[in-house]
């Protein structure tokens, strides 16, 4: 069992937030393409024939026409891929577009809507307006698609407690299968950052980020949304079966500029240049991993799922005797919980999850 990712690095323009990689300029878009192509056929042996979900992702896949998405994934085996996903802008999605990924096999779109007001999403320089993305849900509806994500932001400059519940009520009644929520984080050299910095809007407080998240918690569980990772949300049977792989360690070949990958034993990366990855197609850099960065990288994507983390771990390489002596005191402070031979962090204690994954690192 495997999974493919492909980064296609290319936007429309540039959201005051966003540090992926990605450049709002396409002429490059076809030679990328046939890179990605030739990528796929010289690393294909890394990682098991069988795909069973591939992740189209950026960036802004929906900005490629439909020849060159269609060229991009010409080579793929898709006989058994399960989940198929796109990742789109409301902007983009059209009632050709759409039929044309269905033609695909494209069996899932992913959606940047963030916020379901116009305002907030002027101020962090998104394209579409809230009527777009709602249009955008329907065409997809009538084009078949029966699973839909859409993702939401929390803490957006202007976002208060009413209009929050707004979107997170806009969110509910549209029903798409799966939906992510994320807090809006300050990164570094981002327009965002500068806005920050120059005092032209305000960070959300803790308390209100804290009061954003138990309204998301206790909207998503009213309407039957299982809270399965810290960010996602998904109606039974709907969790992301691309994401989940990632969390629980399947091989994934990551393909295009920016791309990481992970073969079972080790993880490569491309590089977040256009002009670089173009000049060395099939030649990623290896990540060097240590047996703790390996320790560490398990605990922190199975401490991010609802799931949790087999306990005890053993290690023939590492002293875990701290590592287990912080559990047991994170476990009688409540920072933890242990069910069915697993340790969890539980759901009101995820907006501090960091500090708690942290603290156990070896
Ligand atoms: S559309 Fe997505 S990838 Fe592109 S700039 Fe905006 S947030 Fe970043």
């Amino acid at each position: 069992m495997s999974s493919i990712y492909i980064h296609v690095p290319f936007c429309r323009s540039k959201c005051a937030y966003c540090d992926f990689f990605s450049v709002i300029r396409h002429d490059d878009a076809e030679k990328v393409v046939k890179a990605i192509v030739q990528e796929y056929e010289l690393r294909r042996g890394e990682i098991p024939d069988d795909v069973h979900t591939v992740y189209i992702g950026g960036g802004t896949p929906s900005v490629l026409s439909p020849e060159m998405l269609c060229e991009m994934i010409a080579p793929i085996p898709l006989e058994h891929v399960k989940e198929f996903t796109i990742e789109a802008n409301p902007d983009d999605v059209t009632d050709e577009m759409a039929r044309y990924w269905k033609g695909l096999g494209i069996n899932r779109v992913s959606m940047g809507v963030q916020s379901f007001v116009d305002s907030e999403l002027r101020a962090v320089g998104r394209r579409h307006s809230a009527g777009d993305a709602r249009r955008a849900c329907g065409i997809l509806r009538d084009a078949g698609f029966d699973n839909i994500s859409l993702d939401l932001i929390y803490g957006l400059p202007g976002q208060t407690a009413e209009s929050w519940k707004y979107s997170l009520d806009t969110l509910v009644d549209i029903r798409p299968e799966h939906f992510s929520a994320y807090l809006l984080s300050y990164e570094p050299r981002t327009r965002l950052t500068s806005m920050l910095k120059a005092g032209k809007i305000t960070e959300a407080s803790d308390d209100e980020v804290e009061e954003r998240y138990h309204m998301l918690c206790t909207a998503a569980a009213a309407a039957g949304y299982e809270h399965y990772e810290i960010s996602n949300f998904a109606l039974p049977g709907r969790r992301s079966v691309h994401n989940s792989g990632y969390w629980t360690g399947v091989p994934y070949l990551g393909l295009g500029p920016a791309a990481h990958s992970f073969d079972g034993a080790l993880r490569r990366y491309n590089p977040s240049s256009i002009g670089e990855y173009l000049a060395s197609v099939g030649s990623p850099e290896v990540e060097p991993e240590t047996e703790s960065d390996r320790f560490n990288d398990r605990v922190l994507t199975a401490l991010r799922t609802g799931e949790g983390l087999v306990y005890p771990q053993q290690s023939d390489c590492l002293d875990l005797k701290d590592f287990n002596q912080e559990v047991r005191r994170m476990l009688r402070q409540g920072l933890l919980m242990e069910s069915n031979g697993k340790i969890h962090i539980p759901e009101e204690r995820w907006l501090v999850s960091d500090s708690i994954i942290r603290d156990l690192f070896v």
